[in-house]
């Protein structure tokens, strides 16, 4: 409570709570149907903001803020699904890291800490379950001897960015007490109640965070499919506007994002200015573009033009945006 916003309702003289994580939430879902082993495994996601009362001097740019979003989920399931789930999360980020080209550095498995709650015997099965999917997916990791939560073992996931600053992102985290708490329930095939096991999970983390973290490891040189804007377009003259606004036009046409500068300033302030923003690719319309379907294209970081098709222009981006090259 500590740690959440809380407001006191007068009339109903009772405290009210800002909602500060997803998971009992996800477990009331779970809980409004009666539920079956063939309903399972049941993935839930969700990506609402969040409010958490951290306090102002551990306030930090988008790494540490007071309302976030997490790409969140609880999977639920029976104990003998533990390991291909974890299987398929551990896929899913080795996928995700690589696309943003970050460097997995460290993978920590946290097990067992004395006080626990449980059976000893589910959690050497989960433990194991997760040595192996590791394993598996041929995963360097390490052992926090432990470390883990009473109510569950976990995985922890840090990577590198690339001025070599580690962060901790994605977490993998199973407990079994959070479904006994809620009384989950679901029928097994021989007909007997069982609790589920539920997993937490996040792959990004914390997307403020995450974000955060890229415009720093890329230095706001983002890929193409990345970049907020795709394409600047710059008018040499005031009569280049209403071109400049058609070529835009086609382009938003084409999926691509897509800015105008049609300020009074020089060519060259603008065609700096846009290098200044790291944009993609830079269109110069004059007298010629304005008259004719070709662009005149600048890339990234480079002085020279290339006059094109706009036609072929387009191609050629949704072709590196496909490829998220
Ligand atoms: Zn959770």
């Amino acid at each position: 409570q500590e740690d959440m916003f809380i407001l006191h309702h007068a009339e109903d003289d009772c405290d009210l709570g800002i909602k500060p994580m997803n998971c009992p939430a996800h477990m009331l879902v779970f809980k409004r149907d009666i539920r079956s082993y063939r309903d399972l495994p049941l993935r839930l996601a969700e990506t609402t903001t969040l409010y958490r009362s951290e306090k102002s001097g551990t306030l930090h740019g988008l790494t540490r803020v007071r309302s976030l979003s997490q790409d969140d989920s609880h999977i639920f399931c029976r104990r003998e699904q533990i390991l291909g789930e974890i299987a398929a999360l551990l896929g899913k980020i080795k996928d995700i890291y690589q696309l943003f080209n970050l460097q997995i550095d460290e993978i920590h498995l946290s097990t067992r800490p004395e006080k626990f709650l449980g059976e000893k015997s589910v959690w050497d099965e989960a433990e194991s379950d997760l040595k192996q999917a590791l394993e598996d997916a041929n995963l360097k990791y390490s052992i926090n001897e432990g470390d883990g939560s009473f109510y569950g073992p976990k995985i922890d996931v840090k990577v590198k960015d690339a001025i070599g600053r580690q962060w901790q992102l994605a977490t993998i985290q199973l407990d079994f007490q959070l479904p006994q708490r809620f009384d989950l329930r679901y029928t097994e095939a021989d007909g007997s109640q069982q609790a589920p096991v539920v997993i937490h999970r996040a792959l990004l983390g914390s997307l403020e965070r995450f974000m955060g973290v890229i415009i720093e490891h890329y230095a706001g040189v983002f890929p193409l499919w990345l970049s907020p804007v795709q394409v600047k377009v710059i008018s040499v003259a005031e009569a280049h506007i209403p071109a400049c606004e058609k070529l835009a036009l086609k382009l938003r046409q084409s999926k691509l994002r897509v800015e105008i500068d049609d300020s009074n300033e020089t060519v060259g302030n603008k065609i700096r200015k846009a290098a200044n923003e790291k944009a993609p690719y830079t269109l110069v319309v004059g007298d010629k573009e304005a008259a004719s379907s070709l662009v005149a294209v600048r890339d990234r970081g480079q002085k020279e033009t290339r006059e094109m098709e706009l036609a072929d222009f387009i191609k050629e981006a949704l072709e590196k945006i496909a490829k998220k090259a």
